[in-house]
């Protein structure tokens, strides 16, 4: 299994969301301006049905008021003054009991009239945007002739004609008559974004006409502008979430190296040096004076032994003395504690963590860590805080030493691997390597080849992994470098 961190993998979870998240919007932005669109496309295309349909029961009216009054009056013409009342009757035929329709379709619907006790189409002609209406009746039957533009009600209707996008017509038999063109939507051949229709047949059987309304969404139509600026606000949000989220580990990060790291640790460490140094100094010097005044006393002739006892004696007051700092100091360095926090850890799980506290200086360094996992993930016994440290410290020794190459050859290659009953970790670095006759001296406390270097690292991790029953092995690699073996008993 291998490992890489890849920069563009830390993006693509972002740009994933970011992605995710515009498109939900823009697709619900879409749907709610289409929902908008046809509910006002439904309400026109209903409003114009209605007024249509009161228009054609108006000529039903008129044609039974005719027979009506004609019945009661025979010398009356009512229908001579009609078409000033209503525009739309551009002709008035009436048939008493002995004459004959000019026309077969009058006859033929006069017929369908008598049968059907009410008024019935004739001669349907769209393309003159006319149509004849006839009322069987006795003793006089009458048909109107009705212009289809003069019937609308124009002042009444819920658009402009000339400008909607909504195309509107009566349809009857194949033909149609078109009320409004339906503006560019209608002219092009692509039904754009989505296409409503709405199909309503007249509110009279004389007149069967479909009132045929239609609405084209162009994609000029959809509100572009909102979905920018709501791809824009979610990119803005998510900014501001992975920029806190960044912060945020970037400050447990500073706190974690703070808590174990070469930082907190290894200044103390350095404090307690210069501490111990002074605090040794003293009863050193004392020693020594007792020493040399033993020395001297015990030369004089004859000697003093009574002074040099007690000038020896106060030489091992001394020794104490100094033998008390270092062990004060011993167990300030020492964790007593160690050996009951023991546990199984997961080797890997805590690589991880500490290649993920150094991702900002590996960064820095042009790195890309790589691990390597030879066979199923194991766990050892450890002491988790005591073991990141060790990997931190060698971490940190790697990253120094390649420091030392140009960028283009540093590599960093950590290998887990189990053998026998222990789980070992490789840190292995293209590094300079460590020089032949340094190479036994570097678990030493001290020592050190880097200027400003406490040469504390490999020490405490030595005693720190000895404490839990493991070893730390350095080794130089072919053709350069070097590795450094960690090997913890398995869990
Ligand atoms: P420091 O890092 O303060 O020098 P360490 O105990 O961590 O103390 O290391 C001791 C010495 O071991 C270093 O000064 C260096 O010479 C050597 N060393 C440690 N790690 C490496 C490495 N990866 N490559 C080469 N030399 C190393």
């Amino acid at each position: 299994m291998l490992y890489r961190a890849n920069p563009l993998k830390r993006y693509a979870p972002w740009l994933g969301s970011w992605l995710l998240v515009s498109c939900v919007g823009v697709v619900l932005i879409t749907q709610s301006e289409l929902t908008t669109i046809r509910e006002a496309f439904e309400t026109d295309a209903r409003i114009a049905h209605r007024l249509l349909s009161q228009r054609a029961v108006q000529h039903d009216a008129v044609l039974s008021t005719l027979t009506l009054l004609r019945s009661a009056d025979t010398q009356a013409e009512p229908e001579q003054r009609l078409s000033s009342v209503y525009p739309q009757i551009i002709s008035i035929l009436r048939r008493s009991r002995d004459a004959h329709w000019p026309t077969a379709s009058l006859q033929a619907a006069e017929t369908e009239s008598r049968r059907f006790k009410r008024a019935a189409l004739a001669e349907a002609d769209f393309s003159k945007g006319r149509y004849w209406v006839v009322m069987g009746a006795e003793p006089t039957s009458y048909a109107v002739l009705i212009d289809i533009h003069s019937m609308v009600p124009w002042q009444e209707w819920p658009a402009q004609p000339a400008t909607s996008p909504v195309r509107m017509a009566l349809d009857y038999g194949g033909q149609a008559f078109e009320l409004q063109p339906g503006g560019v939507q209608f002219q092009r051949a692509s039904p754009g974004v989505r296409q409503f229709d709405f199909h309503k047949v007249l509110a009279t059987d004389s007149q069967p006409f479909d009132v045929v309304a239609q609405r084209r969404v162009g994609w000029d139509e959809l509100p572009w502008v909102m979905m920018l600026l709501w791809t824009l606000l979610v990119a803005a949000l998510l900014q501001v979430v992975r920029v806190g989220l960044r912060q945020a580990t970037d400050r447990r990060r500073a706190e974690e190296l703070l808590r174990f790291g070469q930082v907190a640790r290894l200044n103390t460490l350095g404090e307690l040096a210069a501490g111990m140094a002074h605090e040794l100094n003293q009863p050193l010097t004392a020693m020594l004076a007792n020493a040399q005044a033993a020395n001297r006393l015990l030369n004089e002739d004859p000697p003093d032994l009574h002074l040099a006892q007690a000038a020896i004696q106060g030489a091992v007051g001394q020794a104490q003395r100094a033998s008390d700092v270092v062990n004060r100091l011993r167990h300030v360095v020492e964790q007593p504690d160690e050996q009951a926090k023991i546990q199984a850890v997961d080797l890997q799980v805590l690589t991880r963590q500490a290649l993920h506290l150094l991702e900002p200086e590996m960064q820095r360094r042009s790195i890309e860590p790589i691990i390597q996992l030879a066979g199923a993930p194991f766990q050892v016994r450890a002491e988790p805080v005591a073991l990141e440290q060790i990997i931190h410290n060698l971490l940190m020794n790697a990253l120094q030493a390649l420091d030392q190459v140009p960028a283009g050859e540093r590599s960093l290659v950590l290998v887990l691997s189990t053998s026998g009953g222990s789980g070992q970790l490789s840190v292995c670095d293209t590094g300079p390597g460590i020089a032949v006759d340094v190479i036994t001296r570097i678990f030493e406390p001290f020592f050190t080849t880097r200027p400003g270097g406490l040469g504390l690292g490999l020490s405490l991790s030595e005693s720190l992994v000895a404490g839990m029953g493991g070893t730390l092995v350095a080794t130089n690699r072919a053709p350069r470098g070097a590795e450094f073996c960690l090997n913890l008993p398995l869990a």
